[in-house]
Formats: structure tokens, sequence, C-alpha cells
């Protein structure tokens, strides 16, 4: 076997390998950081340079039992074994699937009562509109096709999910958005415009925004809202108080489905098994994927409410079978190492442990960075976790883009051993340890965080 260089690699990467998300030209001159992961244990993560770093973001959110469980690598070798794929189309299946179907119903809020599997978040969101149009057309609305979703909301980077994605550097040049899709206000306090409003009012504020659109829109174009409990990309942006209540009502109102995307707050991430149960939604379809896994193999899911469910089954009574599916729907290594994950989430008591750790951690970064001249807010909920930097605090002037205040941070943080993640928009460092981050590693990722601040501002 031949070994290869790190030259070689480095060398084939530039010329061969097309990154997401990356700048192309500065990554063919080398401008970008080129960093490549061999190895990873706990909370830890370490390069082929030996170059080891806490990863306090989990990756893109999503290793959230940690890295090196053996329990989930173990079932995932042993299915491999046993049955490596078989598909799930026409009422086929595998035992993993089947039992990871139930396990996830087990746990989800009440009155879900299916789940379609898929590969990633932003598949899932694809299932999630078709099946809102589908519905639509069977209840013999055609005209009601709209989707409402948020500015800074995330939800994919497919056509569809790109779409709903409320961040412009998710649409320029790619002729998105779709026009069936439109964008209401963010549930964003800390930049709300008028400054004098409460919480509450802010949250009403967003709600009568939400009705307003709707109205101008017309109340017989518009299916569903989505929304994550807490905007993730978009900022780390818990919502004001009561503002899910009121967004509930309104959609009430209209008849308007409500998709929560839980591809982030699925499975603990807020110190609940979901997000709709720390802020008592009642969703209709719900997005899974990151935490369904720990994205030791891609999975992700759209969570079916009996109401809906209902509306399916009267479609293919009258329509024949359902016209949708992925060869990879429910794949059984993928379907094996949630089983094992979601044991493994139970057995460590994570979800416990992002409650508790998590109010601890977002603590100690309110002790040591809160009252800092160019920090505007310390935020989070459970283990997600942001600091936001701002020019004035007082007078809440934001620092201009082309000074790159976050990634100068998250830079430095790196430095000192941390991973975070500089949030693509604003000057925002945002925190997603796994889930089992300990008190004495919180420590540490807040000793290194404060230390990188005070070196940049
Ligand atoms: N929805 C949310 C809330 C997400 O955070 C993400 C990814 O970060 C997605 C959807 C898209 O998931 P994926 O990248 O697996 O397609």
């Amino acid at each position: 076997e031949r070994t290869v260089s790190d030259n070689e690699l480095t060398a084939w990467d530039r010329d061969h390998f097309f990154h997401p998300s990356t700048h192309m030209a500065q990554h063919a001159r080398g401008e970008t950081p080129n960093r490549i992961i061999k190895g990873a244990e706990g909370v830890y993560i370490t390069d082929r340079n030996g170059k080891r770093s806490l990863d306090a973001f989990a990756g893109l959110y999503c290793v959230n039992v940690g890295y090196g469980r053996t329990k989930i690598t173990d079932a995932i070798a042993a299915q491999a074994a046993e049955l490596p794929y078989y598909h799930a189309y026409v009422g086929h299946g595998s035992e993993p699937s089947i039992r990871l179907a139930k396990m996830v119903i087990d746990r989800a809020p009440q009155g879900m009562s299916r789940v379609f599997f898929g590969l990633g978040g932003s598949d899932a969101n694809e299932t999630n509109i078709k099946l809102v149009w589908y519905v639509n057309n069977v209840l013999k609305r055609p005209e009601k096709k709209k989707i409402i979703s948020r500015w800074r909301g995330y939800h994919g980077s497919g056509l569809m999910s790109g779409s709903l994605t409320g961040l412009s550097a998710f649409h320029n040049l790619f002729d998105l958005p779709f026009s069936q899709v439109v964008h209401t206000e963010a549930p964003y306090y800390y930049r709300r415009p008028d400054r004098s409003q409460s919480e509450e009012q802010f949250a009403q504020h967003c709600a009568d925004k939400l009705e307003e659109l709707i109205q101008v829109e017309g109340p017989d174009t518009i299916a569903a809202f989505i929304g994550e409990p807490v905007l993730g990309t978009g900022g780390i942006v818990p919502p004001p108080k009561t503002y899910w209540d009121k967004i509930q009502a309104v959609l009430a109102k209209y008849d308007i489905l409500l998709i929560v995307d839980e591809v982030i707050t699925g499975f603990g991430r807020l110190g609940t098994m979901f997000g709709s149960d720390h802020y008592g939604i009642k969703p209709d379809l719900i997005t899974i994927a990151k935490g369904l896994t720990s994205a030791y193999a891609p999975l992700s899911g759209v969570i079916v409410s009996e109401k809906v469910w209902r509306i399916l089954e009267q479609g293919s009574d009258e329509f024949g079978a359902i016209g949708h599916g992925w060869t990879y729907s429910s794949h059984p290594l993928c379907a094996a190492a949630g089983v094992a994950n979601l044991e493994l989430v139970d057995e460590m008591g994570l979800v416990e442990n992002a409650r508790t750790v998590g109010a601890y951690f977002r603590q100690g970064l309110t002790d040591a960075l809160g009252a800092h001249a160019h920090v505007g807010e310390v935020r989070g909920e459970g283990l997600l976790a942001a600091v936001e930097f701002v020019k004035d605090r007082h007078d809440r002037v934001f620092f201009d883009a082309s000074e790159k205040v976050g990634p100068r941070v998250v830079a430095a943080l790196l430095e000192n051993g941390v991973i975070a993640r500089a949030m693509p928009q604003g000057d925002i460092m945002g925190f997603a340890p796994p889930l089992c981050l300990t008190r004495q590693e919180a420590d540490v990722v807040v000793a290194a965080a404060a230390k990188a601040v005070k070196s940049v501002l």
C-alpha cells in the first residue's frame, strides 16, 4: 500500500476536490485553510500534522454523542456484514430502519406518528414541501401552495430547501428563491429595529408582520410556515418570549401547516428531546437529521403528524402509491447507526447534560465576556451558544463586514486549541459542542474564548 505525502494530498485536494461552501479561487491559490482531519476522540479532533483541537462545534452541530463511540461503529459494521443494503420501496424494509422509526416516534412530540427517512436535512425539507403540496392537492385546494420562511432561517441548499433558507449568500447567482417562497421577519430581538420594544412586544410585532404578509399574499395561497425553534446558521438566536405561541395562533387562524425544522435542535441540543418540547410548539411536520445519527452515517427524516398522515392515506386511496422516495431512504447502515446513537443518547444522559452543562457553559461565557466593551450579547439555549460582537455596545453599532471581526476571533480561538464557528452573517462566534461536553471541557472553551476575544478586540 502506497502512503500519500501531505504535499501530494494537498495538491490533489486543490486540483480535484470540489469543497462545499468554499471560495473556489482563494482555495485554488492556497489562501483558505487546508486542514485535513485524521482522527477524533471524545470532543477532540486531530489533524494529519498531529494538532489536536477541542471541537466546540461538533463538526457542523452534528456529532452530538462525541467522536469515537464504538457502540455506533460496531453497529454499522455488524449491519454491513449482515445486510449492507436493501431498499424500502413498496413496503420493504430492514430491521434497523423499522426499529429506528419506532424509537423516533417514541421520542417525538405528541401527535406525530410516522417517519420518512432521507439522507440529509436539505432533502428532508424538499420532502416536506412536496408533502405539503400533495396534501393541499388531495384536499382540493390547489391555490394554497406558498411557503412562508423567515429571513435568517437556514433550511438547506437544495432547490427548494435553498429557497426556504433566508440567507442571501445561498441564493446569489442560483436564481433562488422560487416564487412560491416568501420570507418574513426574523425573531432576532437583539437586532430589533425599535429598541424600545420589550421581548413580548417584539414577538407581537413578528406575529403582526406574519399576519400582514399572509393578508398581502392572500390566505388562500399560503400552505405552510417553516422555522427552526432557535435560528441556527442565521446567528444562533433563541426567539423572544411568547414568539412561538403568537406565531402558532396566526397559523391556526389561516389554516396554515407548521413545519418545524429540528435538524439542529432535535435529539437534545436545547436540553429537551426536541426544540418543540422546549417552546410548546405543535408541529404538523418535523425535519430531523444531524443528531439522529450524530453524523456517524448520513440520515435525515421527516416526522409526519397523524393529521397529515391521514390525508396521505386518503391520497393513496384516491391516486395510488405516492411517487416519492430515494434509493437510500432508510439505508440499513445509517439506520443501524441511528438506533445505536439514540440508545447512547439515553445511556449517557445527554439531553440532561445539554441542559445542565449548557447552562453552566453559557454562564461561563457570560461571566468571561458579557461585560466586554465589544460584546453586544451572549445568548443561547442548552448547548447552543453565541457571542455577538459590536463596535459600540451602548449604541449598538455593528462592525463593518470588511473588518472580519468574527472570523478573526474564531481564528485566534483555533490558535488556542478550540474550534468555534464564525457564523456567516454578522460578527458572531457560535458554539454547538458535542452534548457530552463536561464542565471541565466547558471551562477550557470559555478560557480560550476569553483569551481570543481579548487578543483581537
Ligand atoms: N435545516 C437546518 C436547521 C440546518 O441547520 C441544516 C444544516 O445545517 C439543514 C436544514 C440542511 O441539512 P444538510 O446540510 O444535512 O442538508
